[in-house]
């Protein structure tokens, strides 16, 4: 696993973290990694967007819930 590591800050950054064209957002630096997609993180799911959706299913459950209690 590769992580980007900027030299001059002396710090690890989250993929996420560093500006799109792969520099450090706080010196400008090229970081180690710059943030490609590689092939395995593309195809892995993040936990949390099974979150998302489970969030997600349990607000429309209870939206229908309500929804059915408002018949009566
Ligand atoms: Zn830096």
């Amino acid at each position: 696993m590769a992580v980007p590591w900027c030299e001059p800050c002396d710090r690890f950054w989250n993929p996420s973290s560093i500006t799109p064209h792969g520099t450090c957002p706080t010196c400008g630096q090229t970081v180690e990694t710059p943030p490609a997609q590689s092939p395995d993180t593309r195809q892995k799911v993040p936990w949390h967007f099974w979150l998302a959706i489970t969030a997600a299913g349990i607000y429309l459950a209870w939206r229908a819930i309500q929804g059915i209690a408002l018949l009566f």
